[in-house]
């Protein structure tokens, strides 16, 4: 039994020996961390590491392991408010339920939705969320301070559409100077890395498109869009310009190392050698694609054909652990059980795409995402002392397919801790829940949302009401 609390670990130079480190090859035993001013500085065999350093105390660690905290590819912080109100919606719900709810949302509830949002990622073993953008009226530095405060590594997208749903526009220049100054703004922060976004291709010209990306691609910034979701925007597209959405993109050169497109699931064969010709990074959204998509994207194909690609919630539950185990078996139930491929990435594709890869494909490979020198220490503390992980003989799978978020000790990034237990260390969570449960009923009840499925109680006297009676014999 472990005796130490949250405050050992919030020293500035930190010797950790867990006794296991999830290393980017894998776990291993025996081995050590030493933090310094929030990097990792070595990572080494104990002996080695502790001989370096004989005046420090190492923090030992049992039954423990030290793992790369998670990474989000696809979240909307500001829509933690609905993310109950859209289940058994049919597709393109940002229509009926995402711009009006978004909105609806002044300065203050936009900060306690998106701290709300950035709480629940934390909980679920999320050192970095990857946000898409927002279309509320309020600037989007709200939602930078929110994930700021409460201590989560953001990639923060800002929305460059020059085309609204009203038929107006907002001039080309307009666009790039803002998007300049969202870039300019950001650029020295220790937590927020900024981004640009278009919500979908059909939001903007082509000529802002480029733009935008090609601004990215300068900046060393990643460039975020919705493609290819669904069946209805993809045949939008085909009307109006004779191709794919991502046939567009990629013909109008568009696409490139600096994009990271969500979801991505109706791919032709053609469209999946335009995204590996194309260096572009892909987020695979299982839960969103079980939740309200048409189809599950070619996660496998894209590990295959190297294609970068992380793994994002799109905000619908902010649970690492049940999302690589979505991940998984959405692999496995759309493409490997057809093809009698019962390995379905071998468990520690889904580990590695969630940390490295995930942290890769949202512009951060040399920020965060493995337990490597140099990188920030963004870590979790795992209690490997439960009875499901018992006893062990592959933790890799073990960790996608039965670990939970209530074994994460500690939830610690650029070296500090900011959660333990589940709960902030310095931060009133209670607080925080107690806001925005007043403020998310009067959002909701103002914001002119068109919900289409009943709730489960409506649904079932629906069902029970039209059941055949049998009759009498
Ligand atoms: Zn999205």
């Amino acid at each position: 039994m472990n005796s130490f609390d949250h405050s050992r670990l919030d020293e500035d130079e930190l010797l950790l020996e867990p006794e296991w480190v999830l290393l980017p090859d894998g776990p291993a035993r025996r081995h050590a961390v030493l933090v310094r001013h929030g990097v990792f500085a070595e990572v080494g065999p104990s002996e080695a590491v502790e001989s370096r350093h004989p005046d420090l105390t190492p923090l030992r660690m049992d039954e423990t392991l030290l793992m790369p905290g998670l990474v989000d590819t696809h979240h909307h912080l500001t829509q933690s408010f609905g993310k109950a109100l859209v289940f058994g919606e049919p597709s393109e719900i940002f229509r009926r339920v995402w711009v009006p709810l978004e909105a609806g949302l002044d300065e203050e509830s936009a900060y306690l939705a998106s701290k709300l949002a950035a709480l629940e990622s934390l909980r679920g073993g999320f050192t970095t969320v990857c946000d898409a953008g927002t279309r509320m009226e309020p600037d989007v530095g709200v939602v930078a301070e929110a994930a700021s405060d409460a201590g989560i590594r953001c990639v923060l997208g800002m929305i460059c559409n020059d085309l609204r749903p009203d038929g107006g526009h907002e001039p080309h220049d307009a666009v790039l100077a803002r998007a300049q100054a969202h870039l300019e703004r950001w650029d020295r922060h220790d937590l927020i890395h900024p981004s640009l976004a278009v919500s979908i291709p059909e939001a903007a010209t082509t000529p802002t498109l480029a733009a935008v990306s090609d601004l990215c691609r300068s900046r060393g910034a990643v460039f975020q869009t919705h493609v290819n979701e669904h069946l209805a925007a993809v045949e939008r597209s085909l009307e109006r310009h004779g191709r794919r959405p991502l046939e567009a993109l990629f013909d109008d050169g568009i696409l490139g190392a600096q994009c990271l497109l969500a979801h991505v699931t109706l791919l032709t064969p053609t469209e999946i050698t335009m995204l590996r010709d194309s260096g572009s990074a892909v987020s695979y959204n299982p839960v969103a694609s079980s939740w309200k998509g048409n189809a599950v994207a070619p996660a496998l194909t894209f590990a295959a054909q190297g294609i970068r690609f992380g793994i994002g919630t799109d905000g619908t539950r902010g649970d690492g652990f049940r999302l690589m185990d979505a991940a998984e078996t959405a692999q496995r139930l759309a493409y490997g059980a057809q093809t009698g491929d019962s390995s379905t990435g071998g468990g520690w594709t889904w580990l590695d795409h969630a940390t490295s890869g995930g942290a890769a494909a949202a512009g951060l490979g040399g920020v965060t995402g493995s337990v490597t020198e140099g990188l920030a220490a963004d870590y979790l503390l795992v209690d490997l002392a439960v009875p499901e992980m018992l006893p062990s003989w592959d933790m890799e799978w073990e960790l996608v397919r039965l670990a939970n978020r209530d074994q994460i000790l500690a939830v610690v990034i650029g070296g500090r801790p900011r959660l333990w237990r589940g709960w902030p260390v310095d931060w009133d969570a209670r607080q925080l829940m107690e806001d925005a449960r007043r403020r998310a009923q009067k959002v909701v009840a103002n914001a002119p949302v068109h919900i289409v499925h009943p709730t489960a109680g409506e649904h079932r006297r629906v069902h029970r009401a039209h059941r055949p009676t049998r009759a009498p014999e």
